[in-house]
């Protein structure tokens, strides 16, 4: 497959990249098409257009397409790229994004999301749709490699609040690895496509993302002598101690050393005290 030539098309209309957008696009073929390939379902939320090139693929697939873009300086360029019947763009800051109204406005329900993300807000991304996570069952997304092996790490020094929210909410998987050279401009990092879908059973969001902030705090300290953790929970080392032991796990243990699941258990189990309560 050849190339798409991402410089010469912006040429044609003025524009060039900008950094300060994370505007890095795929040129790759094979890459666009194995992104779109991923991306299951009727549905999809594209979020970040670039020229349009994955954009057009997943019309393709999809029966609506909706894209959100930040920047309008590229709209004179996507409305000759992109003029598929099924598809609409939203100029607009995704972090501004209601994704409840768009979910249930645009697609009538659950979609799945797409995007080679802009790295420099990948984490607001993620924390976006995860706080959402009722208006998506799948999202196909393009982050650096790093983080993607932090999200989905269990243990060691990758290990990190983010992997603890991430798999307490999500399934995932790392589907390819994308070296620089796909892209244009090429990339200072190696890149990584992961698949993300909610858990049938999962805890609150709002209130799990918050709780692995604070117990990551202070990872390396006594789980249960976390001032963060406490004032989270409303409760004191003698309540963080009992609902260790509710959940079989050691009272003197570090943060650090509990899986994604034995958080999501432990923010269970205390959720259901409050409820009782
Ligand atoms: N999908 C295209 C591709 O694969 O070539 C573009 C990917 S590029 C890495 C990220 C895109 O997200 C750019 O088009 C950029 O303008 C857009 N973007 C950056 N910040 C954004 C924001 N806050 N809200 C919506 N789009 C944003």
């Amino acid at each position: 497959m050849n190339d798409i030539k991402v410089a010469e098309i912006l040429a044609r209309y003025g524009l060039s990249t900008t950094k300060s957008l994370g505007q890095n696009f795929l040129k790759d073929s094979a890459v666009l098409q194995s992104i779109a390939d991923a991306a299951e379902g009727d549905y999809i939320l594209e979020i970040g257009a670039g020229i349009g090139s994955l954009t057009n693929l997943l019309c393709q697939k999809a029966k609506k397409a909706v894209t959100i873009e930040i920047d309008r300086s590229l709209e004179p360029l996507l409305s000759a790229q992109v003029a598929e019947e099924n598809h609409r763009f939203i100029w607009q800051d995704v972090l501004k994004c209601d994704l409840q109204t768009l979910a249930r406005e645009e697609f009538g329900g659950k979609c799945t999301v797409v995007g080679n993300l802009p790295y420099y807000i990948t984490t607001e991304i993620l924390l976006l749709l995860l706080k959402n996570i009722d208006c998506w069952d799948q999202a196909i997304l393009m982050v650096q490699q790093e983080v993607a092996e932090r999200l989905l790490a269990q243990s060691g020094k990758e290990y990190r609040a983010a992997s603890v929210w991430m798999q307490g909410l999500c399934d995932g998987e790392i589907l390819f690895d994308v070296p620089p050279h796909c892209f244009h401009p090429a990339p200072h990092v190696r890149s990584a496509v992961v698949r993300l879908k909610p858990k049938t059973e999962h805890p609150d969001p709002k209130g799990f993302i918050a709780f692995a902030q604070a117990a990551f705090a202070a990872r390396r300290k006594m789980f249960a002598s976390s001032a963060a953790v406490q004032g989270l929970l409303y409760t004191d080392k003698a309540g963080l101690c009992a609902l260790l032991e509710q959940a079989g796990l050691p009272q003197n243990a570090r943060a650090e050393t509990f899986s994604p699941q034995e958080f999501a258990l432990l923010f269970q189990l205390a959720q259901n005290l409050k409820d009782k309560f």
